[in-house]
Formats: C-alpha cells, sequence, structure tokens
C-alpha cells in the first residue's frame, strides 16, 4: 500500500511524516501521472486558494476528481476538507467539488483562529482526540449521505462520504495516529 500526499502546497511534510512514523510508504504527489501509483491520497492543509491555483495550473484538477469519482480513497484536512468540497459561501475558487458539503471558510473568528480542543470521535475509539483548528472551515451544510463522525458545537467537522474523509481540524500536527489509520482501513477496503 502506498499513500499519496498532495504536495503543491501546505503542510503536507507533517502527513508524510506521520505516515512514515506508522511505517506507512508515501509518495509526494505533484504530478497528474503520481496519482497512477497511489492507493489514497492526503490533502494537507495550507491556503485552499492558492492550492486550488497550483492544481490547475499543474493540471492535476481534473484527473484528480476524476480518480476520485472511480473510487480513490481521499482524506483532506482543513483547506483540504474545502477543497474536496462542493462550494463555498460567498467566495469562488477553483474546487474537486466531489464531496456533498458548504463550506464557510476562517468561520471560527479572529480571536480564536487557532485553538486546540478535546473531542470525543467514537469512530477512532473512547479515548478523546486532541484536535487542533487553525483557521479552520466550518460545514455549514451536509447532503443526506454525507455521515458526521465527529461534531464541535454542533458542526460536523470530521465526515465522510464513501470513498471521502474530511476533518476541519489538523491530526498530523498532533502524535495521535488514529484518524489516520481509519483513513489507512478505508484504503484497505
Ligand atoms: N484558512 C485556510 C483556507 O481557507 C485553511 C487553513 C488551514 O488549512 N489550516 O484555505
Amino acid at each position: 500500500m502506498r499513500i499519496g500526499v498532495l504536495g503543491l502546497q501546505g503542510d503536507f511534510r507533517e502527513h508524510v511524516e506521520m505516515l512514515s512514523l506508522m511505517g506507512v510508504e508515501t509518495l509526494v504527489v505533484k504530478l497528474p501521472e503520481d496519482l497512477d501509483l497511489v492507493d489514497g491520497l492526503i490533502i494537507p492543509g495550507g491556503e485552499s486558494t492558492t492550492m486550488g491555483r497550483v492544481m490547475e495550473n499543474m493540471r492535476i484538477r481534473e484527473p484528480l476528481v476524476k480518480k476520485i469519482e472511480q473510487g480513490l480513497p481521499v482524506y483532506g484536512t482543513c483547506a483540504g476538507m474545502i477543497l474536496l468540497s462542493r462550494k463555498v459561501v460567498d467566495h469562488v475558487q477553483p474546487l474537486l467539488g466531489v464531496l456533498d458539503i458548504e463550506i464557510e471558510r476562517n468561520a471560527y473568528g479572529r480571536q480564536v483562529e487557532s485553538f486546540e480542543v478535546d473531542l470525543s470521535i467514537p469512530a477512532v475509539g473512547e479515548k478523546p482526540f486532541r484536535a487542533v483548528f487553525i483557521r479552520a472551515p466550518k460545514v455549514v451544510k451536509h447532503g443526506a449521505r454525507v455521515e458526521v463522525l465527529a461534531e464541535y458545537n454542533k458542526d460536523p467537522i470530521l465526515v465522510r462520504e464513501g470513498n471521502i474523509l474530511a476533518s476541519s481540524f489538523h491530526p498530523e500536527l498532533t502524535q495521535d495516529t488514529r484518524i489516520h489509520e481509519y483513513f489507512l482501513r478505508m484504503v484497505e477496503k
């Protein structure tokens, strides 16, 4: 099994490091043809506007949409979640548009642009998960097929729709590998 991490912008090195610590083979994906070499793909946090634009410039956006529609498992964290979404409120930017959620960017307020909180995520076990939010997106709408795996203040912050997983927080910035393990189980299936 080889997991790709989209390496166009953002904190992809942290995902690579976490997967390597878990003993998983990784590939930093930059070119469309790299997509044929991986069994699953992580889209990191960063700046979704920039990442979306670079995706277009590198001509990887369309092939990636096709791969995801054909069943490639993907996991997007923060900016990655935004890119997977169908729509961003009041903002036009290149998206993959494969996950039936609507996003409000930077929606957790200025003073608390970054914060950490212990969350209950039954899908990954009983022990609370320390979630790191950095200028995080809020899921303001989601379709019926979207499964909400965890919430914070009643807002979905970890969601899944079939082969697509997305979180508004950054597990790659902690030592807790459980969400990555969950994603690897999706890839194994
Ligand atoms: N605020 C960023 C955006 O809108 C996302 C922040 C992050 O990935 N930590 O793209």
